[in-house]
């Protein structure tokens, strides 16, 4: 059997000696499309960085495809979350595509023809091919977006870790991202993503982590995605039973 993409085990993170992550162990297996959803502040996108090293774990160890993230880094892709970046820094869409080969052609060595070329794929990819020579802080969110994805798709991952990807876009931006995670797993690869969007999640996942400082389930979209977990992560607050209501019938569609 193949090692799980990602394993964490007891995974601790604290700013300033608070936790913000509290034993946290998740196991996602190869070739799925999961998503990470929790309250606001729950701690997602602290998981995230924290697996991969971004910010320090205070305990709990962590494997990417049975390995240590050092050894397998060139595997994984992150998208960070689009309000974490400077959009002012003056750099085209095509340059900030081409970071992502930073990783195999390293900082230091001149980029060749072959390397735009490919840059320039993945902007075709997600639709950007003619905002290539574009300053990024001039794009929409939704393009911002876009242009990020493309720098994850250079690295040829074979997981693609997204946080919030879906956050304050365009439809045809959330069109071109879903495709392409459904895409991505067809190749074989793995995608996990912190989710915000209650009604969506059993459209776009098939395994679903929910956390709340520590993960409070994880598994199979249909064995997680239950009005009983969800209670668990979210407390139960009323504006929030009507959106699960809704998203609930949509899991029962699906299973009919
Ligand atoms: P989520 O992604 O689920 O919204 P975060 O991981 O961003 O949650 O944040 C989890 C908790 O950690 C929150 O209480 C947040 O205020 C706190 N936090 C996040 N980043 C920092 C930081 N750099 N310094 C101090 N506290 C932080």
């Amino acid at each position: 059997m193949k090692a799980p993409v990602l394993e964490a085990n007891h995974m601790t993170v604290c700013y300033d000696k608070k936790p913000a992550v509290w034993e946290a162990s998740m196991s996602v297996p190869a070739g799925c499309l999961a998503g990470i959803i929790g309250p606001n502040g729950a701690g997602k996108s602290t998981f995230l960085k924290a697996v991969l090293g971004i910010i320090p774990r205070t305990s709990g160890s962590v494997s990417f495809f049975g390995e240590p993230y050092k050894k397998v880094k060139q595997r994984v892709a992150y998208v960070p979350q689009r309000e974490s970046v400077d959009w002012d820094y003056p750099i085209s869409a095509r340059e900030v595509v081409l970071m992502g080969l930073y990783k195999s052609i390293g900082l230091f060595r001149r980029k060749t023809k072959e390397h735009v070329l490919q840059a320039e794929e993945a902007l075709d990819r997600v639709g950007m091919l003619d905002y290539a020579g574009r300053q990024i802080g001039e794009l929409s969110g939704g393009q911002q977006q876009r242009v990020f994805l493309a720098r994850a798709l250079v690295q040829k991952a074979d997981l693609y870790m997204m946080d919030e990807p879906f956050a304050g876009i365009d439809a045809t931006t959330e069109k071109v991202i879903l495709e392409l995670m459904q895409e991505l797993k067809q190749n074989g690869s793995t995608v996990l993503c912190v989710h915000h969007d209650l009604p969506t999640v059993a459209d776009y996942f098939d395994h679903l982590s929910l956390l709340n400082l520590h993960v409070v389930a994880s598994g199979p979209i249909d064995e997680v995605f239950t009005k009983e977990q969800l209670m668990k992560c979210y407390g139960g607050r009323l504006e929030l039973l009507t959106k699960l209501t809704e998203s609930l019938g949509r899991l029962e569609a699906l299973k009919a």
